[in-house]
């Protein structure tokens, strides 16, 4: 209890998962304090300012933003008050080495002619691809990612027994790659669509059809971009926690989870023990139990868990316009199966990888100066296991400027006026990711949604999760979906 009387939560980490719960616990009158190893709020969603060019280090695709929404109403606020967004009129900018490209409106009716246009698949097969796609959506968004899978309470409801009822239709026993063959005869548009199991860091050969829900989020529901970009979000979380008195603690590493019988009691910060009624962890759990909770086992089945892939990013301030670019644009590798090998199997960074560059300035304009552009240019990148990242820094780059110049026709080099890196080395120490994942664990097999660890923990009866690491996964939507969760586990218990 809190010197008020009220009861008290301590909230590990101030990720985006880690603010939209402190938000949501405040708001029904409990006591938050939030500690935060770095300096900042927001997690992998930082921000980097550099010569004039600002970047957003982390996400850059931001869908289902009702999910994001949803925490302000929860805590009876209006999100506009907040921060506010617009749709993308254009998803993807789409390019092959082999001169097909293609610019994916959102609009799935022009999307689906100029797929025809284009002499690859029939609009119709694609129109019947992101149906099934939305079908998925409406089979699982209630069942999988609103509820904690860890209930058995949950598995009573009539959306529950509907999901189960059309199990079949979820594709959970063939992969992403042959579902997604069954309406696909175009290498291009194929690739296309098997892109979208690295929203969540997976492997279309591996992880199960169930992931072609993805295409649906983007080209049913939208793609999104904040004004003033991506930072706006976690900015607005925290602005929304501060309104409601959570208190931050920054540069502040919680050192361990202190336990009494069945109960959490409290942290230790700075040597120091601080009690409490509950506790949020939003660190990695891979990183959280064998450090806050030594004494402790993590569940074997989370032990075992591939985790998912990484990124190595430049972020280049250009000096020039590139008319021909949108806000998101993908160069395709030639061999996609050996890439995902490359990152999956052999931990290495592939030779021809594809090459993602997102473009906020195109939308944000103080994002650069005028007459520039601001690059983030991410690759797919193999968990940091030791690699030596400055010696592939060298060779990526000139890989990357190969690739993207020689699609562009243009020598991109001598227009790099700024620039900076992150590797996965990196993202693991700024946020404490296991082995720098951006996703917590992947879904590269057919029962990875059910094996991600609960959002509360078996033995402690008050100490909660949410974050990337546990269900329902990784994703700014999917974080805030396990605070939603959180908050209501703690309410029923
Ligand atoms: C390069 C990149 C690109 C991405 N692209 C997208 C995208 O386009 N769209 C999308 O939706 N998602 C994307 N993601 C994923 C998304 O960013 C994450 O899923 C989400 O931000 C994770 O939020 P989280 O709440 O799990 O917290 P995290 O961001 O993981 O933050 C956890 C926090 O806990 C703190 N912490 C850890 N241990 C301790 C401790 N012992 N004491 C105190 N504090 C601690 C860390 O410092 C950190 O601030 C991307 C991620 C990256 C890195």
């Amino acid at each position: 209890m809190s010197e008020s009387g009220n009861k008290k939560a301590l909230v590990i980490g101030a990720g985006l998962s880690g603010l939209a719960v402190a938000a949501r616990l405040s708001s029904l009158g409990i006591q938050v304090d939030v500690f935060e190893k770095s300096a900042d709020f927001g997690g992998k969603a930082g921000i980097l300012n550099q010569g004039g060019f600002i970047f957003d280090t982390g996400p850059s695709l931001f869908t289902l933003p009702d999910y994001v929404d949803e925490v302000f109403r929860y805590c009876g606020k209006n999100p506009r008050d907040y921060f506010s967004y617009t749709r993308l009129s254009t998803l993807t900018h789409y390019f092959w080495e082999d001169g097909y490209h293609l610019q994916a409106p959102s609009d799935i009716q022009l999307f689906a002619k100029r797929v025809e246009a284009s002499g690859a698949d029939s609009a119709d097969a694609v129109k019947k691809f992101l149906s099934h796609s939305k079908r998925i959506h409406e089979l699982t968004e209630k069942v999988f990612i609103r509820k904690s899978l860890h209930k058995v309470t949950n598995y009573l409801g009539r959306e529950t027994l509907n999901g189960l009822l059309h199990f079949q239709e979820l594709d959970t026993g063939i992969s992403m790659e042959k579902a997604i063959r069954k309406y696909f005869k175009d290498p291009h548009i194929i690739q296309l669509f098997m892109r979208y199991a690295t929203y969540n860091g997976s492997n279309p050969y591996k992880a199960p059809g169930t992931l072609n829900v993805i295409p649906h989020l983007e080209f049913g529901l939208g793609a999104y971009m904040p004004e003033k970009g991506i930072r706006a979000i976690p900015e607005a979380l925290y602005a929304l926690c501060r309104d409601l008195g959570v208190i931050f603690h920054f540069n502040s590493e919680v050192e361990r989870i202190e336990t009494r019988k069945s109960n959490v009691s409290g942290l230790r910060v700075n040597g120091q023990s601080i009690s409490a009624d509950y506790v949020v962890c939003n660190a990695d759990i891979h990183t959280a139990y064998p450090k806050l909770l030594p004494d402790v086992q993590m569940p074997k089945a989370n032990r075992k868990q591939e985790q998912s892939s990484s990124a190595f990013i430049f972020y280049w301030g250009m000096d020039a316009v590139f008319d021909t670019l949108d806000v998101h644009n993908i160069f395709f590798s030639r061999n996609y199966q050996q890439e995902f090998n490359s990152l999956f199997e052999d931990l290495k960074m592939d030779e021809d990888p594809t090459v993602y560059i997102h473009i906020s300035s195109k939308v944000c304009p103080e994002h650069a100066p005028p007459g520039k552009e601001n690059w983030f240019v991410m690759v797919n990148a193999p968990q940091h296991r030791g690699q030596d990242w400055i010696k592939i820094k060298e060779q990526l780059r000139k890989t990357i400027l190969r690739k993207v110049g020689s699609v562009l026709n243009k020598d991109l080099a001598p227009l790099i006026v700024n620039e900076s890196w992150t590797s996965p080395e990196d993202i693991e120490r700024k946020t404490a990711s296991f082995r720098g994942s951006l996703y917590g664990p992947s879904s590269n097999s057919r029962f990875a949604a059910f094996l991600r660890h609960p959002n509360f923990h078996k033995k402690y009866k008050n100490l909660y999760f949410c974050g990337g690491s546990v269900h329902p996964g990784g994703g700014i939507p999917l974080v805030m979906a396990s605070a939603e969760i959180v908050s209501h586990l703690l309410i029923q218990d």
